[in-house]
């Protein structure tokens, strides 16, 4: 049994030592978050604060090993830099992956964590991720301003902002698609996110298709919306012009991609694509990918509006999901490159240090101006 007193030992990839795998990311900052008393152990990477400070969720669960933990931790971290970049958002990405383990005392574990958050002075801001309850968040909070807590008065469901912003995302596939009439859409996974995408797409006359890994939940949401309940496992290749992933990542790969039957990818999951070739095998056969983190970026607005920008209502920042996706798109055409390349093409860009005097006060790099004498 893994205990406090007995950690699991580090084993980076393929025999790395840990400093050599970080050597190898661009992250800004990875920290150890590790506490012997309460079992406290995981990682908190800070990918870029180029912008803003960084946001991104706390999630916990039990890990195979620190490794899985701490990829998890880079790879998730990245994605909300890019994420917030393209949505134009004044943050960065950032993301805490802790262990879940026998040896874990939850809530003074979560105190601790809180403790390292607050210690960063607002460089990090974290809300809740795949496996965080309610009590952690408060258990955060007695330590940290830096988390948000919801629900909170006013913030509204976020799951319904991302079904919003889905909805943006995908009128504008379907412009640039040009597709028109009827539209059939298949969802898969009607949980937080894809039951209210269905109701959206219900209520702009849609045909729906869903499908969910538990059936009672897809046999609701078909009532709700007159959609017509498929297989889990044929949702995919199902005969419709779009095809909404809501459920898990990794659905857009080599053994998918040539059985796909739709003209347009659009939904919320994250990691869709199994690898970036899977997004120029997608522009290859003619379908048109919505880039992930784009799409689903209505939860991150609607949090940066409300805790950082002090906005009560982010029906405009939603909307501007539409525009960038045809943005992406524009691109992608334009340069003859898949929309998912196009994308990391956008957000890079706004990466690039820029060298404003707003940015320089950021980032801590205030210096005496050095006075050069004219020559
Ligand atoms: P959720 O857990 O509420 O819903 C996921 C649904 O998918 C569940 O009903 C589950 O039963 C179903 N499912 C799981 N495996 C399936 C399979 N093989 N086939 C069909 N259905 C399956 O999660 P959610 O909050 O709706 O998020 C869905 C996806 O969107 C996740 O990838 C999440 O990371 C991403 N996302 C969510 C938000 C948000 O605001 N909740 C924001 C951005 C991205």
């Amino acid at each position: 049994m893994n205990t406090p007193e007995s950690p699991t030992p580090v084993d980076c990839s393929g025999g790395a030592s840990l400093f050599e795998r970080l050597a190898q990311t661009d992250h800004e900052q990875v920290i150890v978050a590790q506490n012997r008393e309460t079992g406290l152990r995981g990682f908190l990477a800070i990918h870029d604060t180029t912008i803003g400070p960084a946001f991104g969720g706390v999630r916990i669960r039990p890990y195979a090993n620190d490794t899985e933990a701490l990829e998890d931790a880079l790879r998730l971290s990245r994605a909300m830099t890019y994420k917030a970049s393209l949505a134009g958002l004044p943050c960065g990405g950032g993301k805490t992956v802790l262990i879940e383990h026998p040896g874990l005392r939850r809530e003074a574990a979560f105190e601790s964590f809180g403790a390292l958050v607050e210690s960063l002075g607002g460089r990090y801001f974290c809300a809740r991720d795949v496996g965080i309850q309610d009590a952690d968040l408060t258990a955060m909070a007695r330590a940290t301003r830096f988390v948000a807590r919801d629900p909170a008065p006013g913030l509204g469901d976020v799951s319904e902002h991302t079904a919003i912003g889905v909805w943006h995302s995908l009128r504008a596939c379907l412009e640039a698609a040009e597709i028109r009439g009827k539209v059939r859409v298949a969802i898969q996974g009607v949980g937080s996110v894809g039951a209210k995408l269905a109701q959206i797409l219900a209520r702009a006359g849609m045909e729906l298709l869903v499908a969910d890994a538990l059936e009672e939940r897809a046999a609701t949401v078909a009532r709700e919306t007159h959609a017509r309940v498929l297989p889990a496992e044929e949702i995919a290749f199902s005969e419709a012009e779009v095809f909404a992933p809501c459920a898990l990542g990794g659905v857009l790969s080599a053994r998918t991609i040539p059985r796909l039957r739709c003209r347009v990818v659009c939904g919320c999951a994250n990691n869709m694509l199994a690898t970036q070739e899977d997004g120029d095998a997608l522009s290859d056969r003619g379908i048109l990918y919505a880039p992930d983190y784009l799409a689903n970026a209505g939860g991150l607005i609607r949090g940066a509006d409300y805790f950082v920008l002090g906005r009560l209502d982010s029906g405009p920042s939603l909307a501007r999901i539409y525009d960038r996706t045809l943005e992406v798109i524009a691109t992608a055409r334009a340069q003859g490159i898949s929309t998912a390349r196009a994308a990391d093409g956008l957000a890079a860009a706004r990466l690039k240090p820029r060298k404003l005097f707003r940015d320089l006060a950021w980032r801590g790099e205030l210096h005496p101006p050095v006075l050069t004498p004219f020559a």
